[in-house]
């Protein structure tokens, strides 16, 4: 924990290591009131505001990743790697899906590329996410029902 923080150039605190190892047990798509409610109620004693603040701090030195839910709510990740986003319109489920490579770079860096030389602009690294249903939604069009029995 100390050495993540250190690496990048954060100084350790008892909220950075509690909210890292939060993130560590398991793959995460949380906001940050997900994160307070749950570490409440394993009776850490984080205000709202202290989380907010420590989300955000963890996630510019790159620990953590940044990005919008459907609802364009900001959620944070513990996977800080290359990896896109399938959400689930329905369920609000999160898939991890690793970047695809694209002539030897992940196809973000590819579209920030090509882009670039295409028009001259300067391309922000490029944020891809996907939408989709996931197997836990509910039932699709139920159809007219003929095709079951026979
Ligand atoms: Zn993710």
């Amino acid at each position: 924990m100390r050495d993540t923080l250190r690496a990048h150039g954060l100084r350790f605190s008892r909220p950075r290591a509690t909210i890292l190892s939060y993130f560590g047990e398991r793959d995460r798509h949380v906001s940050a009131e997900d994160v307070y409610l749950d570490l409440r109620r394993r009776g850490e004693d984080l205000s709202l505001s202290t989380v907010y603040l420590n989300l955000n701090v963890l996630s510019e030195a790159g620990v953590l990743r940044e990005f919008q839910g459907t609802g364009g709510q900001k959620l944070y990740d513990g996977n800080p790697s290359p990896h896109y986003h399938v959400i689930c319109r329905e369920t609000g489920e999160v898939l991890d899906v690793p970047a695809p490579v694209v002539d030897g770079v992940p196809l973000n860096q590819f579209l920030k590329r090509t882009i670039e030389e295409a028009t001259g602009w300067e391309v922000e690294e490029p944020r891809i996410q996907l939408r989709g249903r996931s197997p836990n939604a509910g039932a699709a069009d139920p159809g007219d029902g003929s095709t079951s029995g026979s």
